[in-house]
């Protein structure tokens, strides 16, 4: 029987993974194996005890590990095991190995065939995409494989959720104490709304809401900055963008990616406002085609006020594989411009399901 091992299956990506494992039956007929780097001994799922996710000796009898514990880990442990002649199967979520001449960003909605190549050629190391690169690729991915595109710009409205579990538990408590500062105004009518906006402009401006794990307030503002500087002005988040999803897509020549990534105080699911730039004139009908054939979860929704509202929405999106793209049209700027809006859940196509469906991919190719 394989034997498949779970590192980091109790953080946020974790259990929504363990989630969709359940749900799809992924590991009924492997024997699954889990670990912790905090709580080894302890009963994990199934009641086994714990094992130790540092200690490479237990690893090394795994065909296939499964991580989601982050970056830190993976540098401590993947290189480690590969020393030690470990040649079993790496799947992560973590970044640490993305850009690896030998690793794959398993996305395989959009790149199954570059996923089966790779197996073919030997290669052990699968990882997932950035969330907001996977949920772009989701959306528009069939008119970014059509060779249409000449570059596209991405402003990002990014979910609390992508910045961890204390990030969105820090958001909500800052829900909190705005809501109940202006508590009183909010129920008496005659209250006028700029007193209600100075108790909130206060709050905003007092120590109390600019904690230390957002640095600033997220709840009633956002954070025009995600992830650590990088090269030329971009951020690290915004960098990803151009060198992940030509990666993905396997181009040899690349389709410049750039934009603003902006966090917002949505919980888990990220938003993105697209400026596509074609190649050439081509008809709103045909990029509504080329964008639905991007996956078989791709939804386009007619550029109406209803529909947007409705369909559109990170609250209507949240917990959902489905991905709407719309306010599709073309843009002011000349007949080569395309404007499109999109919504996916970042928990979902943005980290754990593209590592889920590589389970079934690697059980199959193992036998
Ligand atoms: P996380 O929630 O912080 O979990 C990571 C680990 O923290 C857990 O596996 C667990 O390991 C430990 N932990 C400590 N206290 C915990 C608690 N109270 N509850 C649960 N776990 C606790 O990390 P994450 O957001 O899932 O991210 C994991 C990796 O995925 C990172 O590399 C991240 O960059 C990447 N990623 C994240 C997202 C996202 O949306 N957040 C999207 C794409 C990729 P032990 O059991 O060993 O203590």
């Amino acid at each position: 029987m394989l034997k498949f091992g779970f590192i980091g299956w109790r953080g946020m990506v974790g259990s929504v993974l363990m989630e969709r494992i359940g749900l799809n039956r992924d590991i009924d007929s492997v024997e699954a194996l889990y670990y912790s780097t905090s709580q080894v001994g302890q009963p994990g799922p199934g009641g086994a005890p714990l094992l130790d996710a540092d200690d490479v000796s237990q690893l090394e009898q795994l065909d296939v590990i499964v991580t989601c514990q982050g970056s830190g880990h993976t540098k401590r442990v993947y290189p480690a095991l590969r020393s030690a002649g470990w040649s079993g199967y790496w799947v992560d979520a973590s970044s640490a190995l993305r850009m690896a001449d030998d690793a794959v960003i398993v996305l395989d909605p959009i790149n199954r065939a570059q996923i089966d190549a790779a197996l073919k050629d030997g290669i052990k190391t699968f990882i997932g995409g950035n969330c907001t690169v996977s949920l772009m690729l989701m959306a528009i991915g069939g008119l970014l494989r059509s060779g249409h595109v000449e570059w596209v710009s991405t402003m990002t409205y990014q979910s609390a959720s992508g910045a961890g579990a204390k990030f969105l538990k820090e958001l909500v408590s800052q829900m909190g104490l705005l809501g109940s500062a202006a508590q009183e105004q909010l129920v008496d009518p005659a209250a006028s709304v700029l007193e209600i906006d100075r108790i909130i402009t206060q709050q905003l401006h007092s120590p109390k809401l600019a904690s230390a794990i957002t640095g600033v307030p997220l709840a009633a503002s956002l954070i025009p900055w995600i992830d650590s500087a990088v090269e030329e002005g971009q951020t690290r988040e915004e960098w990803k963008g151009q060198v992940e999803t030509n990666k993905i897509l396997g181009t040899t020549d690349p389709i410049p990616v750039d934009g603003i990534c902006v966090r917002v105080g949505a919980m888990r699911c990220h938003s993105q406002g697209l400026t596509i730039k074609l190649k050439e004139d081509l008809p709103l009908d045909e990029v509504e085609a080329l964008i639905k054939e991007s996956s078989e979860w791709t939804r386009v929704i007619p550029n109406a006020k209803t529909e947007s509202m409705q369909a559109l929405t990170p609250a209507a999106v949240s917990g959902t594989l489905e991905i709407p793209v719309g306010r599709i049209r073309k843009m002011k700027m000349g007949p080569r411009y395309v404007a499109a809006f999109t919504v996916g859940d970042q928990l979902l196509w943005g980290a754990a399901e593209p590592l889920r469906r590589m389970l079934p991919i690697l059980k199959n190719h193992l036998g």
